[in-house]
């Protein structure tokens, strides 16, 4: 399977046709049907690293300040203990445990929503350790590399550049900042060095780019699983200022 790193901003993409939200809408026929998909949200952050155990996940609204219509919306996907028994077997020493109280969150459910609308395939959460360190997280992903062979299609889904609070809501301005560290990210991956982006000190603008790192995380997630293959980026573009849709796909 080919493996993805969605930037997701806005959850409003969940429902609004956008051009970020008609690109993830193309991947439903640019893309293999997957068996099971494995999903890395940067809103999913645990204390050790958990696996979604439920047959039958919920869809949290984890977000305020929206349209009542984003939170009636529902994904009834279907969870799979056995993709997270699959998951589990990765790794040694239950480094890996399940978790029967989380469901889908929006990092999710917006995006998955538009590429399978119909809710048949399985879906799974892998949580972000947030006591890892970068190295470790990209160290740990590596290991799901397997899962690509078995029909797996993995999703990490966060933002490249992602600063709220410097976010301005109805603009079309990009700081340059913004745009300069995006830009150099591209170019560290189309170079293949992912192993730069491990440590975030050295690439300029990352302290307002990356102010909590819950968000990048989820791309190291899919560049750990790279296997000399193309890479396809699209989606490139920002929302609010201070959020880059940058998105990429492993061929496969
Ligand atoms: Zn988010």
């Amino acid at each position: 399977m080919p493996a993805i790193f969605i930037g997701h901003g806005n959850p409003m993409n969940a429902i609004q046709d956008t051009r970020f939200s008609r690109e993830w809408e193309e991947l439903t026929t640019a893309l293999p049907k997957p068996r099971f998909i494995l999903c890395i949200s940067a809103h999913w952050e645990t204390k050790g690293t958990k696996v979604t155990y439920s047959a039958s996940p919920r869809t949290i609204h984890d977000f305020g300040g929206f349209p009542r219509e984003l939170f009636e919306v529902e994904y009834p996907a279907p969870g799979s203990p056995t993709l997270a028994d699959m998951v589990m077997a990765q790794y040694p020493d239950q480094v890996v445990q399940p978790d029967h109280c989380w469901g889908l969150d929006h990092g999710c459910w917006s995006v998955v929503r538009r590429i399978y609308p119909e809710a048949v395939i399985p879906v799974v959460q892998l949580s972000i350790d947030y006591n890892l360190s970068l190295k470790e997280h990209f160290k740990l992903a590596g290991s799901l590399v397997a899962l690509r062979e078995k029909g797996v299609l993995i999703i990490g889904s966060g933002n490249i550049v992602h600063n709220l609070r410097l976010a301005q809501w109805g603009s079309d301005q990009v700081y340059d900042w913004a745009r300069d560290f995006d830009g150099t990210v591209r170019q560290r991956i189309e170079e293949h060095r992912f192993t730069d982006l491990l440590e975030l000190d050295h690439i300029a603008g990352s302290s307002l780019a990356v102010p909590t790192p819950e968000h990048f995380i989820p791309i190291l997630y899919t560049l750990a699983l790279y296997k000399d293959e193309e890479i396809k980026f699209f989606n490139e573009g920002f929302e609010l200022s201070t959020i880059s849709m940058t998105s990429l796909v492993l061929k496969g």
